[in-house]
C-alpha cells in the first residue's frame, strides 16, 4: 500500500464494505468506517453485515492477521430484509427518512411497502415506526453487484436530501427578501 493516499485506501476499503448503511460499526455509513480504518482510528472487526468475509478481506488489503467479529457490534446474521404488515401499518411515513437507499413506498396516510430487490437489510426502518409493523424476513444472499447497486442508491438518496435542503435555503430566502421589500404597492 506504499505511496497510496488515505483517501485512495479509504476508497478501496469502501469497496470492500456491503454498503448496507446499517451504521453497525459504530459510524454514519460505510463510507466513514472504511475512512476511519485507512486513518488507522478504527479496527477492521466492526461490520456485522460483512461478518468474517469482510474481515478476511480487510484483513488481506491490509496485510494484517483477521480476527473475530467485535461483538460490541452485533452478531453475524443471514441475509435478512424488511417485510411490512400492511394490516397494520397506519400510513404514518416514519420509516421512509431512515431509509438509506429509499426502499420504501407510500404516502402518508396510506400504506407503505418495502420493494425486496433495494432493501439492504439495514434495520433503519425498525425503530421509528410506532406500531412495530415492519419485521425482519430471511433473504436470498445479496447478488455479487449488490454492495455497488447499495451504494450507487445510497448515492442517490444523498443527492436529494441534499437537492431538498438547498429547495428549502432557496425559499427561506426569498421569504425573507419578499418580507424585506414589504407590502406590494398596488
Ligand atoms: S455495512 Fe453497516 S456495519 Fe458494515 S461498514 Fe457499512 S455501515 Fe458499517
Ligand atoms: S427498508 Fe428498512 S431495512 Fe430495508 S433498506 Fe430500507 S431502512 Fe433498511
Ligand atoms: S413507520 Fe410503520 S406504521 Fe408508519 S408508515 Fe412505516 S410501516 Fe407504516
Amino acid at each position: 500500500m506504499a505511496g497510496e493516499s488515505t483517501d485512495d485506501l479509504a476508497a478501496v476499503i469502501d469497496g470492500l464494505l456491503p454498503q448496507t448503511q446499517c451504521t453497525r460499526c459504530g459510524y454514519a455509513g460505510c463510507a466513514p468506517y472504511a475512512a476511519a480504518i485507512a486513518a488507522g482510528t478504527a479496527d477492521i472487526d466492526r461490520c456485522p453485515p460483512g461478518g468474517a468475509a469482510t474481515i478476511e478481506a480487510l484483513a488481506r488489503l491490509l496485510e494484517r492477521a483477521p480476527k473475530p467479529l467485535n461483538p460490541q457490534c452485533g452478531a453475524e446474521s443471514p441475509p435478512r430484509i424488511a417485510w411490512i404488515d400492511e394490516d397494520r401499518c397506519i400510513g404514518c411515513a416514519k420509516c421512509l427518512p431512515p431509509c438509506p437507499v429509499d426502499a420504501i413506498v407510500g404516502a402518508a396516510k396510506h400504506l407503505h411497502t418495502v420493494i425486496a430487490e433495494l432493501c439492504t437489510g439495514c434495520e433503519l426502518c425498525l425503530a421509528p415506526c410506532p406500531v412495530d409493523c415492519i419485521e425482519m424476513r430471511p433473504a436470498a444472499p445479496p447478488a455479487r453487484n449488490q454492495p455497488e447497486r447499495n451504494r450507487q442508491r445510497y448515492a442517490a438518496h444523498l443527492a436529494r436530501l441534499e437537492a431538498r435542503k438547498g429547495e428549502r435555503a432557496r425559499q427561506i430566502a426569498l421569504n425573507k427578501a419578499l418580507a424585506a421589500t414589504g407590502p406590494l404597492a398596488r
